[in-house]
């Protein structure tokens, strides 16, 4: 099997590891221990194809990257790739379906997109290193509620929360380190 192809599974499995901690834990630690969950599972031929791709770096190291290059204006493109919003209410089928007509830049075009672009040995190393990047993010975020959800929450940037009486976006909310106790 392919490994970026193991990777989504493994990171798919270690999302479901990571259900009880609920939807405050997603920040830098959220996608750290799903990347460190996913890492303890590769196989030997994925870890070595990762090794060569990030060198001295891991994947839980670098599964924040897309968040933290997301501010800057030239990866702008990218803040799309974070959720996936469809209408309410779909069968399964109904949402497969409406996630593959999808024209606009969402998650799972970015998905299938960086993991064609990381096994493409056409792509410079710098293309694929920064398609993993983005599959080991990406898949983190599409298993965080909100971030695969109703159309116009835009991943729960436009959900409004109350905390101790300060007006939140709720992915403010879901991120801020002191929500992990105060919630
Ligand atoms: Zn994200």
């Amino acid at each position: 099997m392919q490994f970026a192809l193991i990777l989504r599974k493994y990171l798919a499995l270690a999302w479901l590891s990571l259900l009880p901690l609920g939807v405050h834990a997603w920040g830098v630690v959220g996608h750290r221990a799903v990347a460190r969950i996913a890492e303890n599972h590769l196989t030997p031929k994925a870890r070595r194809e990762i090794a060569a791709l990030l060198g001295t770096e891991t994947l839980p190291l670098v599964s924040t990257f897309p968040d933290e290059i997301r501010p800057y204006a030239e990866y702008k493109y990218t803040s799309p790739w974070h959720y996936i919003n469809t209408a309410p209410g779909l069968s399964g089928a109904q949402y497969t379906a409406a996630i593959t007509a999808m024209t606009e830049p969402n998650a799972y075009a970015a998905l299938q997109q960086m993991m064609q672009q990381v096994k493409d040995p056409a792509k410079s190393k710098e293309e694929r290193v920064f398609a993993l990047k983005f599959i080991v993010h990406i898949v983190g975020d599409m298993h965080q509620p909100l971030h695969a959800s109703q159309s116009g929450v835009q991943g729960g940037n436009q959900v409004a929360v109350k905390l101790q009486g300060k007006d939140l976006t709720c992915i403010a909310f879901g991120t801020a380190p002191s929500s992990i106790t105060k919630a």
